[in-house]
Formats: structure tokens, sequence, C-alpha cells
């Protein structure tokens, strides 16, 4: 199954609703945390750790949701980016902690650079690779691809993981939308949000059990950011 996606009307809402509770709501845990670790220093209670990670998953979320709802609040400027240095750079932070799985890069015409906003680019690609990760749980191989075509930088993240089935399809990139026990749902909506707002593609390709193919077309210059050094509509 295959599916251009992209879709930005349906962030717009519940996005802005969700930055500002997030907001209000980080504030307060973040706070907590700072106690939490204090209280650790003199009484190493096994429940003040749980309750330490726990919060922390909540203020993770919350961050994220910040991050996705907000996107061109984040003041970023656009600068020129090496996609296959930071694509090296991200396999190698996941390298050292994978044992079963298999890293192939197939890494070419690396004279293209990219402009846009850096870090909201690598978290893209991070979570996209984190998800390919998650799709393996026993084993498996994760395909990183660069490639430069018809003016655009192509970024395929393949997995021989668990697949999406055909139903799913249209929920990807939806937020929350989560098939994982501790999961936030939010990964793919920063993706699609970012490479929307670099005037790039998304597309998927998956096979249940057999892997999915997250390709990525990405625009040297994002002509909408390019006036005003940010990508406002
Ligand atoms: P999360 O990873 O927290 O569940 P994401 O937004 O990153 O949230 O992904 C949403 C859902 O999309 C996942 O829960 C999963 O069902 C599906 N998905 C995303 N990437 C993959 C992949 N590479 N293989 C299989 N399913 C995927
Ligand atoms: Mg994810």
């Amino acid at each position: 199954t295959e599916k251009m996606l992209q879709d930005r009307q349906k962030l717009a809402s519940i996005g802005q609703i969700a930055a500002g509770i997030a907001h209000e709501v980080k504030n307060p845990l973040t706070s907590v945390k700072g106690f939490l670790q204090l209280l650790k220093e003199t009484n190493a209670h096994p429940y003040l750790f749980t309750m330490e990670s726990e919060l922390e998953k909540a203020i993770d979320t919350l961050q994220n949701l910040l991050q996705v709802s907000k996107p061109n609040l984040h003041d970023e400027p656009i600068i020129e980016i090496d996609v296959c240095k930071e694509l090296n750079s991200l396999m190698l932070l996941f390298q050292d902690k994978l044992y079963n799985i298999k890293i192939i890069m197939d890494i070419r015409d690396c004279d293209k650079h990219i402009f846009g906003k850096k870090n909201l680019y690598l978290k893209a690609f991070f979570n996209l690779m984190k998800n390919a990760i998650e799709a393996m749980p026993s084993q498996g191989i994760l395909r990183i691809e660069h490639y430069f075509q018809d003016e655009y930088v192509h970024v395929k993240i393949s997995d021989t993981g668990v697949g999406i089935p055909k139903e799913k399809m249209n929920l990807l990139g939806t937020p929350f939308f989560s098939s994982k026990t501790d999961g936030t749902g939010l990964g793919l909506t920063q993706v699609f949000t970012t490479i929307n707002d670099h005037n790039g593609q998304i597309s998927v390709h998956s096979v249940v059990n057999q892997g999915t193919t997250f390709h990525l077309k990405l625009p040297q210059l994002p002509s909408r950011c390019k006036a005003t050094s940010r990508c406002v509509d």
C-alpha cells in the first residue's frame, strides 16, 4: 500500500490547543521532577526512581507536543545542511545501542546540500530511524539511503519490520496515533510538519510483516521560507 502524506490542516487546530496545555502542564511537572531529584539524594526509595522516570516520560511527551504544534515559533535560522553528514552521525548514535540490527548506508550525491531548519530536520530523521528500529524488536535491517534526483534530495529510511496495515495508513501523522503501549504518537506528526514546512514531500510504502520505507523528497531551498528566512505561510 502506498499513500502520499500531506496533511497540515488536521494539525492546526488540535495543535494550538495542545501547545497551550502542554506549556502550562510542563512547568509544574518540571518543578516536581527537580524536588524529586533532591529527595533521591537523601532517600533512595525505589519508588522515587519509578516516579522520576514516569515524570520524564510525561515531560518528554509535552516537549514533543510543544515542538510539533508550534514549529514556526522555533525561531530557528535557515541554514545549509549536509544531510549525508547528519545521517551518518545519527546512524552512529543508534549503532552503539543495536546488536541485532544491521545498518546499511547507501549514501550518494553528498555534494547536494539543502537549506532548512537543521534541528527540525535532525529530529525528523531521528524519529523515522527510531520508528524503524522499534518495528524490528528481534532483528532486522535498517537501510538509510541518500541521493539526488529531479532537483530533490531523496532520503529513504527502510526497515524489515512489522509493517503497517493498510487500514492504519490514513492515521499516520495524526497526533497521538500510536500502536505501541508506550508510544506518544507524536513522532510522525513532527516528521510530517517539518517536511511540509520545508515544502518537501513524504510518502510511505509498507507491507505487513515485510517492512516499511519512508521516502522523503527535500527541496534544496524551501521556497516559502526563502524570502523571510522563516517558514511562515
Ligand atoms: P510512536 O512511535 O510513539 O508510536 P509515531 O508517530 O512515531 O508514534 O508513529 C505512529 C505509529 O505509526 C506507530 O505507533 C506505528 O504504529 C506506526 N509506524 C511508524 N513507523 C513505523 C514503521 N517504520 N514500521 C511500522 N509501523 C510504523
Ligand atoms: Mg515514534
